[in-house]
């Protein structure tokens, strides 16, 4: 099936699976994936190895902001994965540890940290035929997405995932910790003053919390051919 060149905005909750649904479609139809989560991690880790953070979670913001404009974050596609460098550097593994999950929300709910992240993700886009995974992609990054799936899924489920995504990593994480970290980070995302994590209004709902992979590509084809009115019929490469 022939997709237009269109902007996907694929926005949810934590751990709902957003990455791996966005890479699935990204694969299925050529689109560029990109994972604005990982931006606001990189800056998160940044924050964290220039003592911007303190033991307590304050963020140093003054100095933050001070450098914020000079930080080379990029993705660079490595062996067909897509990977975050800061600089020269791949942190693609470093952001995705619990220390780095724990600080994200609060520095990402920084204004000036939200249009150092959204004025990256405009100029990766250039172009379009774009998929891009979020928070706040459909309503405040590309609010004229042509497309936008809004996912969500039942809590204890998304924690599991997260926790078994981090043992087949060779981590060894407390169920009970990811689970909070999730919670909290659900409702700092939701009640933010910038930009909060929102269903816009023209989203479609997913909610995968029993669907499997094969299922969510069939959910996003009929969508697309609601939508763009595409009567060929797809063959599904998974
Ligand atoms: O998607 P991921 O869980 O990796 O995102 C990490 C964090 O970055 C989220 O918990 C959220 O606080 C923040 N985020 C955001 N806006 C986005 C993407 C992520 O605030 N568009």
């Amino acid at each position: 099936m022939q997709v237009p060149d269109i902007i996907i905005a694929v926005d949810g909750f934590s751990s709902t699976g957003k990455s791996t649904f966005a890479k699935m479609v990204a694969k299925e139809f050529s689109f560029l994936y990109l994972d604005s989560g990982a931006m606001y991690r990189g800056v998160t880790l940044y924050a964290m190895e220039n003592g911007m953070i303190a033991p307590d979670g304050a963020i140093g913001e003054e100095a933050l902001k001070a450098v914020i404009g000079t930080l080379d974050l990029h993705f660079r596609r490595d062996d067909g994965q897509t990977s975050l460098y800061l600089g020269d550097r791949c942190i693609e593994g470093e952001i995705r540890t619990l220390a780095v999950s724990s600080h994200v929300s609060p520095v990402s709910a920084i204004p000036f940290v939200r249009n150092y992240v959204d004025g990256k993700l405009h100029a990766f886009s250039q172009g379009g035929r774009v998929i891009m995974d979020g928070r706040d992609i459909g309503t405040t990054v590309f609010p004229g997405a042509e497309l936008k799936v809004f996912m969500t899924a039942d809590t204890a489920v998304r924690a599991q995932r997260r926790y078994d995504e981090m043992v087949s990593k060779g981590e060894t994480p407390v169920y009970e910790e990811v689970l909070k970290n999730l919670e909290e980070r659900d409702y700092i995302d939701s009640h933010r003053e910038t930009s909060p994590l929102a269903r816009a209004a023209d989203a479609f709902v997913m909610d995968n919390t029993h669907m499997t992979m094969h299922e969510e590509l069939v959910w996003v084809l009929g969508v697309i051919q609601g939508k763009f009115g595409l009567l060929e019929a797809p063959s599904l490469s998974c």
